[in-house]
Formats: structure tokens, sequence, C-alpha cells
């Protein structure tokens, strides 16, 4: 297998499946079913999951809610994602922590690099709730931080998307997709990858990212062992 410790970054959008808001637990069992094979592997997995199917923070500003409350309140959704893809692995079979952002000490435990690293190294699957803890950030930028903190060799960003394209797929019929692009391109094409901070973070630490198709049965499995799925950007 190419990567020994990945970091993956499930969108909330994508949990949404054929609904329109909240968890579609056909997707969380999938979701389960392709992580389990990776973890058979002995890949360490660390994830960091969005919230966007229940909320996002810039659409608070449109309700009259404050930015900040709202960004807060979206890094709450992300952990009631969190929450639920730990309940779906742990009945998978497999030994999962649940490490916040923000405390919450009910719930799960607190954002400690060295402890992640540790939980990694023992097995068990580490899943980041909340964000960075922050507000103005994304799940993008968690998973991009919080990836070369533990020292991660990748981060898979599993969309609904195979990859990435010259022009946006949905809009764009005649848009083709690259297999491997550098940062230095994504950024001079001012294709959409990631936030820019996101991006930004794994270009200066040379973190490769793969953009993939989550939804589609052995992506996960095949991208470990090293075969060329999504678009694969390096430096
Ligand atoms: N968020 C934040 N700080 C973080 C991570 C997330 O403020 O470190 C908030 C932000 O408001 C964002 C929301 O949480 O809109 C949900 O995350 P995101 O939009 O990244 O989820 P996804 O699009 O991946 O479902």
């Amino acid at each position: 297998m190419k990567y020994k410790r990945i970091l993956l970054k499930l969108s909330g959008e994508a949990l949404m499946g054929e609904k329109s808001y909240g968890i579609d637990p056909n997707i969380l069992q999938q979701y389960t079913q392709e992580i389990k094979k990776v973890k058979d592997m002995g890949v360490e997995i660390a994830i960091v999951i969005g919230g966007g199917n229940i909320f996002r923070g810039v659409q608070a500003e449109k309700s009259g809610i404050d930015r900040v409350q709202g960004d807060y309140m979206g890094m709450l959704a992300t952990l009631i994602n969190a929450m639920a893809l730990q309940s779906a692995l742990e009945q998978g079979g497999m030994y999962t922590r649940l490490m916040s952002g923000i405390k919450i000490e009910s719930v799960c435990e607190p954002f400690i690099r060295r402890r992640a690293i540790r939980h990694l190294e023992k097995g068990r699957i580490v899943i980041f709730g909340a964000g960075i803890g922050n507000p103005y950030f994304t799940t993008d930028s968690t998973a991009s931080l919080r990836a070369i903190e533990v020292e991660a060799e990748v981060v898979l960003k599993g969309t609904r998307v195979d990859g990435v394209y010259t022009a946006d797929p949905e809009k764009d019929p005649s848009a083709t997709k690259y297999d491997t692009i550098t940062f230095h391109e994504v950024y001079e094409k001012n294709l959409n990858v990631m936030d820019m901070t996101a991006f930004t973070l794994c270009q200066e630490n040379n973190l490769p990212i793969i953009v993939f198709d989550m939804n589609k049965d052995g992506n996960l499995v095949e991208l470990v062992k090293g075969q060329k799925i999504g678009t694969l950007i390096t430096s």
C-alpha cells in the first residue's frame, strides 16, 4: 500500500445523499464499509467531516444571525456529523476517538496533537469534530491543518465529483478532468479545489491532496494502494 497514514475529508453535504437535509443512513453505511476496508489493510486513518448538510456560517448572515455565532453553529453541526460517523464506525467494529476543536467534555476529547497521534498509532480511527475551533475557517482548512499536525501523508478529499476539472463539469459539458496537477497550476487557473487557506497550507507544507469520488465503491481502497483515481495535486 502507498499510504500508511491518511487524512480523509468527507463533506457534510455528501452525507445528505438523496435527502435535502441531514444525514442519509445509507451514505453513512457506505462510508463505514469503505473505511473498514482501508482499516483492515492496516492504514492509520484520521477523518475530518464537514457540516454543510446541517448548517453553514455564511448562510447564517442571511437570516440575521451574527457571522461568528453562525460559524460556531456550523462547527457544532460538524460535531453532530462526527458523532453519527463515530457511532456508525463503531457499529462496524472499528475503534474510534472523537476529538473536538471546541471543548465539549461530556461528549468527546479536546484536540491534543500528541494524543491524536497516539490514538492513530494504536489503530484507532480519529475523527476531528468542530473544525479548528475558530470562526472564519472551514473544514477543508481543518483537514489541511490536522493532516500536517498528525503527519498524515496525504489529504484525501472525498466529494461527489471524481476529481478536478478544467471547468465545472455540471455547468460545462466540455470540461475535462486532470489526473495530476500542481499546486501552482491550480492557483494560476483559479480552479476550485479547496478554499485558499486550506490550499495554501497544503502547498506550503508539501502535503499532496487527492480529490476523488467517495461515493464510488472501492475508490478509497484503490487510492490507498496507489492506484491513480481522482486528481492528485502536488508541488
Ligand atoms: N466552521 C468554522 N470553523 C472551522 C470549521 C468550520 O467556523 O474550523 C464552520 C463554518 O461556518 C462552516 C461550517 O462550520 O461553514 C460547516 O463546515 P463546512 O462548510 O466546511 O462543511 P462542508 O462544506 O464540508 O460540509
